[in-house]
């Protein structure tokens, strides 16, 4: 039985996005209804559910997660004024999508975490 979930089908072109960013191993394209003035997903193509699911071999692609975010931030003119970097863990906190994914959010002011 296939778990495939939204962004599975996103990272195969099966369902459409706006991309920004894509390498071998990490996939950044804008939030379907974004909440900031930038609203990027930055998505693993493997599936990992969330932070809860990650292993040790996995941390070489939450660092690909972060450079892809870093790159996406300088493409989109976010340094200067600064971005945010938001992992939701889990549905308690507001994760709707089971598919482990940073939010890169800017071009606004936002309230301190
Ligand atoms: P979460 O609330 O799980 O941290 O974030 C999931 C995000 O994915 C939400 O901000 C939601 O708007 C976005 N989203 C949900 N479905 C789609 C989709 O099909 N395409 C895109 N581009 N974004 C989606």
């Amino acid at each position: 039985m296939s778990q495939e979930c939204i962004f599975d089908k996103i990272v195969k072109k099966e369902s459409p996005a706006e991309i920004e960013y894509e390498d071998a191993d990490v996939m950044a394209f804008w939030d379907v209804a974004p909440k900031a003035p930038t609203h990027i997903l930055i998505i693993p193509k493997k599936h990992i559910e969330s932070i809860d699911h990650i292993t040790e071999e996995d941390l070489p692609l939450l660092g690909k997660m972060i450079m892809a975010a870093k790159k996406v931030a300088e493409k989109k003119g976010l340094t200067t004024d600064g971005y945010k970097l938001v992992i939701n863990n889990g549905p308690g906190v507001g994760q709707t999508v089971p598919h482990l994914h940073m939010h890169l959010l800017g071009g606004k002011r936002m309230g301190e975490v």
